[in-house]
């Protein structure tokens, strides 16, 4: 059989432990054989981004505004602990972090669903995708106690002086306060790649906010989007047959609560950061979950989830068989060969990616899984596979699908 030929660089950013042992199984075994893989190999892995002072993190960010398309392995982000384990010259920032500051962008996350693994919520059907805005409102806020009577303002001076005063608490009595921004830029680069993303993906965006409550500040909100909306999308939309649709964003938790998912989940900061883990968890695992990062001029990267799996990786050290769920990393590689595919009309590649993704979902379905899966599967009688193990029966799936 010939192999699949690629015309454009892919960026590769590899990564730690037992991801990264994971990573090198799926490249020799699933991508290798049936790819002329053409890569652009940046070392992420934390022993090189200590050795590169973390230059290498913001090449690989920068290869990717060249080349468009990134696929990444899970990494460690350093604490006081991966100091002393890897002799680090200093803390570096998560590799996440740093990418995303120069790419600018909204993660999108979305449960892989197969079935044997249902979710808790009985009429979720499809995947719901969660899009968290990253940027702002508590995240980057400032707040102080106040232990006494006293008055607390808000002031914004202008670079001309002017002022503008709103008075926050006459506290009578100890309290706390807080104050909050967001970028108008932000707020509107969120909603295009919200909207792209959907007409990429062919579902419908629901967005909510307490607009009713906060008639400034979450009413920008409101604006930008319907206003974004409106004046680049509509017409795109419809053509689709897709549908924006805005609500407060109690009503929106109480409809995705009686939905049956299929669709974008547009969320503000804060309700992001509590959502997506109540919508991973509730489709099952955090190993089944994708994650891709779309930036609004037209990048995007794709990554599983999960972190790197340490204590595996450890058991992996020890000579131990692992039993590590890589189905979230073969996803984020086919994410990748696919918008690469597409990007350069390349329809071998996009049919692998598709194959290789019923491939990897035609294995659990068969009843082989990795031990995080067979604890939660409604398969009877599941059959627990080592790491290896399981990607070689993806393999033979694949084997059969590419004949
Ligand atoms: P983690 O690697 O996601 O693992 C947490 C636990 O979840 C594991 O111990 C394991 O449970 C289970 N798990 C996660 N992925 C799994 C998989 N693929 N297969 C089977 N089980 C899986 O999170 P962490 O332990 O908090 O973080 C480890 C390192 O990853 C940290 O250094 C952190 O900085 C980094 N991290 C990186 C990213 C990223 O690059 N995107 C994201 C998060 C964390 P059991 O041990 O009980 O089996
Ligand atoms: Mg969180």
């Amino acid at each position: 059989m010939e192999k699949i030929k690629m015309t454009t660089p892919l960026v590769e950013m590899d990564g730690d432990e037992m991801t990264r042992i994971l990573w090198k199984m799926i490249k020799d075994e699933l991508l290798l054989p049936y790819i002329d893989l053409n890569t652009e190999y940046y070392d992420l892995g934390l022993a090189y981004r200590n050795e590169t002072d973390d230059q290498v993190t913001i090449d690989a960010a920068e290869a990717t505004k060249k080349y468009g398309v990134a696929v990444k392995c899970a990494t460690i982000t350093p604490n006081q602990a991966r100091m002393k384990e890897y002799s680090l010259k200093k803390m570096y920032k998560s590799p996440n972090g740093t990418i995303r500051a120069i790419l600018d962008g909204t993660v999108f996350r979305a449960p892989i669903v197969v079935k044997g693994i249902e979710p808790c919520v009985r009429n979720w059907k499809k995947p719901i995708t969660l899009a968290r805005h990253a940027y702002g409102d508590i995240y980057k806020n400032t707040e102080f106690y106040v232990d006494k009577p006293g008055k607390v303002e808000l002031v914004y001076t202008s670079e001309d002086g002017e002022e503008k005063r709103a008075l926050v608490q006459e506290f009578k009595a100890p309290g706390v306060a807080m104050g909050m921004h967001n970028m108008e830029a932000s707020i509107e680069s969120f909603a295009r790649s919200c909207f792209n993303y959907a007409l990429d993906t062919k579902q419908d965006v629901w967005f909510g906010a307490k607009d009713t409550i906060s008639k400034t500040y979450d009413a920008k909100f409101k604006e930008v989007f319907q206003k974004i909306y409106e004046e680049e999308y509509k017409e795109k939309f419809e053509e689709q047959g897709l549908v924006y649709f805005y609500s407060l964003i109690d009503d929106i938790v109480a409809r995705v609560m009686k939905a049956e998912g299929g669709f974008i989940w547009a969320c503000k900061n804060y309700d992001g950061d509590v959502m997506s883990d109540m919508v991973s968890s509730a489709f099952g695992s955090l190993a089944m979950m994708t994650s891709v990062l779309v930036s609004p001029h037209g990048y995007y990267e794709y990554e599983a989830a999960h972190g790197t799996v340490q204590r595996h990786y450890y058991r992996h050290l020890e000579g131990k068989e692992t039993s590590t769920n890589s189905v979230a990393t073969i996803f984020a590689w086919t994410g990748a060969l696919r918008k690469r595919g597409e990007l350069d009309g390349n329809q071998a590649l996009m049919a692998f990616a598709d194959k290789l993704e019923k491939a990897t979902l035609s294995t659990i379905e068969d009843g082989k899984m990795t031990k995080d899966l067979a604890l939660i599967t409604s398969l009877k009688h599941p059959k627990v596979l080592s790491s290896r193990d399981f990607i070689l029966a993806v393999r033979d799936s694949l084997d059969r699908l590419m004949k």
